[in-house]
């Protein structure tokens, strides 16, 4: 198993930043590792079940928390200390479950104009197996949504039971206010019950549903 998982929160800001970090970094690309992204990243406590509970863990996790984080500032506060100190901690957890598994963690800068950002057009919503994430970054890009949808990805399973989710789209739609979800996912019947429970949510929003090869 090579597996590699990134983990970002949903922030569309941060989106392209990731692309650039990884592509740059660690020589990777759309394609090449799976997507967990939820608010916070290293931050969120649901982060490290939504990994461990997995069948297959991945043998390499890559955490990108970033700064200006939402989720951080309503959770105990946002600055660099508290960053490291918890993905350190993230980390150290993850590797008391798997010894061999290889962390790696890194802080986005927001600069001047990223802090004026307050909205975006978009959620998507994801399975987030490295061809999904390809094809939804792809179809987002010729949309011209390169860095204007925030991301809620689950790695290995997208199921309208896992509450996480919703959580993630809470915040999504609060601190965002999107006008389209996009949902990316394998299989017609769930990929229903996602765009219904999605639906609910956001009444005024425009749902969209993608079907994408089963993994
Ligand atoms: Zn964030």
């Amino acid at each position: 198993m090579d597996d590699i998982l990134v983990v970002s929160c949903i922030d569309f800001r941060t989106v392209e930043k990731q692309r650039t970090l990884l592509r740059s970094e660690y020589a990777l690309g759309d394609g090449d590792y799976y997507l967990l992204a939820t608010a916070g990243a290293a931050l969120n406590p649901d982060t490290y079940s939504l990994i461990t509970q997995s069948k297959n863990p991945p043998a390499r996790v890559i955490n990108n928390d970033h700064r200006d984080c939402g989720y951080a500032k309503s959770t105990g506060g946002d600055s660099q200390e508290r960053h490291e100190k918890e993905m350190a901690d993230f980390g150290k957890k993850l590797e008391d479950n798997d010894k061999d598994i290889d962390y790696q963690a890194n802080i986005i800068p927001m600069e001047e104009p990223d802090l004026a950002r307050h909205e975006c057009k978009a959620v998507v919503i994801m399975i987030g197996d490295p061809l999904t994430v390809q094809q939804a970054r792809e179809k987002l890009d010729a949309l011209g949504f390169t860095d204007e949808h925030d991301e809620i990805a689950r790695p290995y399973a997208l199921s309208p039971d896992d509450q996480t989710l919703w959580k993630d789209l809470v915040i999504s739609l609060n601190l965002h206010h999107p006008q389209t979800i996009f949902i990316f996912a394998s299989d017609e019947d769930n990929a229903g019950k996602l765009a219904r429970k999605a639906q609910s949510m956001a009444k005024d929003a425009k749902v969209e549903t993608v079907l994408v090869p089963k993994a």
